[in-house]
């Protein structure tokens, strides 16, 4: 019986890992100094080396401190596995190419999906810059999809002519993309303006040209510092040419474009929930910026897992410091426009549901 991953060089995985850690120099992953003494092999891997910190005091090895330290699988597993997430392969079919048993198999991919998603650069877009959002079947975890009396996984990510919200098991994703660049997207509550301008003012440039369709929902964005141009799903437009040059410029092309790659993406997994769609479209909004596939994607999958984690590469972090002036100018806009469309637009707002 050929076993895949014993064709696969430990050493070469625990090599890859260091110098993609430490480009430089070993550093001790308790203070950053890089005053290290050598101190053998680890017993039980052979390949992963051992370091005591001069400064500190404190003993460490290759994965210390990363994703990769401490499990009982050997390196070479969880780095073919790694390639084989790149691939989009399933937790089952994973399962079966590595001889691991299903649930080991899903701990583990579930580790380095939310590795990659929370460690993922910051996407910042400007210039022409499309929103759009779809609304994907996801339901709650332990209740599959045959309890609902649902066609499991047939139009699983629909279009975005109706409205979804977490609580009919019809999550909204909305998204953001620079054409010719980076996507962001993100599973929200709903797609009301509290719940996007966050989300919006931290990702998107001030002064960008914001592309979406009809929805009122975006209606504020005049507001928020961006130039808005809308087109008109419902009267059967889809691109057009606003300045007469022949180019048809105003639409969500590019984004719709994304939806379908997305909706192939999430294919081969069943049944996801809610609770884990974040987590597989964020590893997607990864891969997708990467822009590199299979052993190129795997590269930049381990440098992202294992590089050292400071304070200006937490996504969360700087997000918040990046957008706070601009949240708090919209918290207050978002206010104010609520009280004065409550007093005045009732109509309005029931054309919307639809
Ligand atoms: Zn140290």
């Amino acid at each position: 019986m050929l076993h895949l991953h014993h064709l696969i060089d430990d050493a070469k995985c625990y090599e890859k890992v260091r110098c993609l850690r430490w480009p430089y120099a070993v550093r001790c992953p308790h203070g950053e100094s890089n005053k290290i003494a050598k101190r053998g092999r680890n017993h039980r891997h052979q390949e992963c080396r051992r370091y005591r910190c001069k400064k500190c005091g404190r003993r460490f090895d290759d994965p210390t401190g990363t994703i990769f330290a401490g499990h009982h699988q050997p390196l070479r597993v969880w780095i073919t596995g790694l390639y084989l997430m790149g691939l989009n392969v399933s937790d089952q079919q994973i399962a079966h190419e590595l001889d691991l048993n299903e649930s080991d198999v899903q701990e583990m991919t579930g580790l380095l999906r939310r590795g990659v998603v929370e460690r993922r650069p910051v996407v910042r877009l400007e210039g022409e810059v499309e929103c759009d959002e779809v609304y994907v079947i996801a339901g709650h975890k332990g209740r599959s999809d045959g309890i609902r009396g649902r066609k499991a996984r047939r139009n699983r990510l629909e279009g975005a002519r109706r409205r979804g919200t977490l609580a009919t098991e019809k999550p909204p994703i909305f998204g953001m993309i620079q054409r010719g660049g980076e996507v962001r997207i993100a599973m929200r509550e709903n797609v009301q303006q509290q719940t996007l301008a966050p989300l919006m003012l931290t990702t998107i440039t001030a002064g960008s040209t914001v592309h979406t369709d009809e929805y009122n929902i975006h209606e504020r964005l005049t507001q928020w510092g961006y130039e808005h141009k809308t087109v008109c799903h419902s009267r059967g437009e889809y691109a057009r040419d606003e300045d007469g040059d022949g180019f048809h410029e105003v639409h969500v092309n590019t984004m719709e474009g994304f939806w379908s790659l997305l909706r192939s993406w999430l294919r081969p997994h069943r049944g996801i929930s809610q609770e884990k769609l974040p987590l597989y479209s964020g590893f997607f909004e990864f891969v997708h910026n990467a822009k590199r596939r299979g052993k190129a994607l795997l590269g930049s999958l381990i440098g992202l897992l294992v590089a050292a984690q400071n304070s200006s590469s937490k996504p969360d972090m700087s997000l918040v410091e990046y957008g706070r002036d601009r949240i708090q100018y919209l918290e207050q806009a978002v206010l104010r426009s609520a009280y004065s469309r409550s007093a005045d637009a009732a109509p309005r707002g029931q054309g919307v549901g639809g």
